[in-house]
């Protein structure tokens, strides 16, 4: 199968994508967060071809693509007004509510569950895509299942060329991490992924926030969890990634010590002329974490070659978007972090 490119403002992108996914295609979709790999999220069929394309395990539920909160009721119900301000604060936007599933919903969607994610993108050619083709369109991140996110069309291009008919190109995604996940089935909402929308944020309109141990820690393969997908290793290049915290230069000095050939260092741009010789990578400014959420997964694709040993990872501090870098990148080294204010 031939894999075409359309730039998303050419007159033929929306109605040929959906199309596709009427017909039950895959398409990759730019959406504000990362790319996503979009089918008929109500055609088990279509549904399937995402989690072969991706080799995604099949308890892994996909997020349902919606044009707004008028959407919500044909999809959940028991809805509690929590959802509806939520979708009055950040929608459309980097937000993802769980919600219990109508029948309507296939099991394959949800992963098993009796629940379903929901999320109106803010990114104008997904949502006239989704008005197009008249369905909620089910998308995970279009990555390889376990690589580093797609935030370009060129990420879904290398991941899937010859596999799906059409990549739309919407450009560089500008948050770069995904959405933020919260559970409204419980009596206290509850934080299933940090992302674009801060836990600040989502605590002024909720007034209450469960922080779910998936976010903060490692868990096993074998665990319930509420996102099954936190389960799985994730967002990783192939080779270790180790956290460096601390100051600047007690960083530096710790990398420096220890670097090897072969090893890479990832770093702020503003950290760039400290590790000169070792190849530093920079995913973008520590004084605008903007620029790193958007930044990471383009970079740990970059180091994701089986030439590097090892990789040293500088991360931000703080809430926001900060939250949802800090997770991703110790996902991407399974929580291995070294403190360089402590050790020699
Ligand atoms: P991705 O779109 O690749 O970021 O993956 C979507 C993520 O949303 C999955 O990995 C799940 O962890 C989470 N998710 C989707 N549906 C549900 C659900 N019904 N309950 C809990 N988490 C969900
Ligand atoms: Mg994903």
């Amino acid at each position: 199968m031939e894999t075409l490119i359309l730039p998303g403002e050419h007159p033929d992108a929306v109605r040929t994508a959906a199309d596709i996914i009427k017909n039950g295609g895959l398409v990759g979709i730019p959406t504000e967060t990362v790319y996503g790999l979009g089918a008929n999220g109500l055609d088990e069929q279509a549904v399937a071809k995402i989690f072969e394309a991706k080799g995604r395990p099949q308890d892994n539920p996909l997020i349902l693509h919606i044009s707004g909160p008028e959407q919500i009721e044909q999809f959940c119900h028991h809805i509690p007004q929590k959802a509806y301000d939520l979708a009055e604060a950040f929608w459309p936007g980097p937000l993802t509510m769980v919600l219990p599933a109508k029948e309507c919903v296939p099991k394959r969607t949800t992963g098993g569950l009796s629940t379903v994610a929901v999320r109106c993108p803010d990114h104008h050619i997904a949502r006239a895509i989704i008005r197009a083709s008249g369905v909620p369109i089910a998308a995970p991140s279009a990555n390889l299942s376990g690589k580093p996110s797609t935030t370009t069309a060129q990420h879904v291009y290398h991941d899937h060329a010859g596999k799906i008919p059409l990549i739309i190109d919407g450009g560089a995604c500008r948050v770069g991490v995904e959405s933020t996940i919260v559970d409204l089935t419980e009596e206290r909402p509850r934080l299933l992924r940090p992302g674009g929308i801060g836990p600040e944020e989502l605590l002024a309109v909720l007034g209450d926030l469960v922080v779910d141990k998936a976010v903060t820690a490692q868990v096993d393969k074998d665990e319930v969890v509420k996102a099954p997908g936190m389960k799985y290793r994730h967002y990783a290049p192939q080779e270790p990634v180790v956290i460096v915290a601390g100051s600047r230069e007690k960083a530096a000095a710790y990398i420096r010590r220890h670097f090897q050939p072969g090893d890479r260092v990832l770093c702020f741009r503003e950290e760039l002329p400290l590790y000169e010789g070792c190849g530093p990578l920079s995913y973008g400014e520590e004084a605008d974490v903007n620029t790193l959420s958007a930044g990471l997964f383009a970079a740990l694709r970059e180091l994701d070659d089986p030439k590097i040993h090892q990789v040293y990872a500088r991360c931000p501090v703080g809430g926001g978007v900060a939250y949802a870098v800090q997770n991703r990148l110790k996902k991407a080294a399974a929580f291995h972090i070294v403190d360089a204010e402590e050790e020699e």
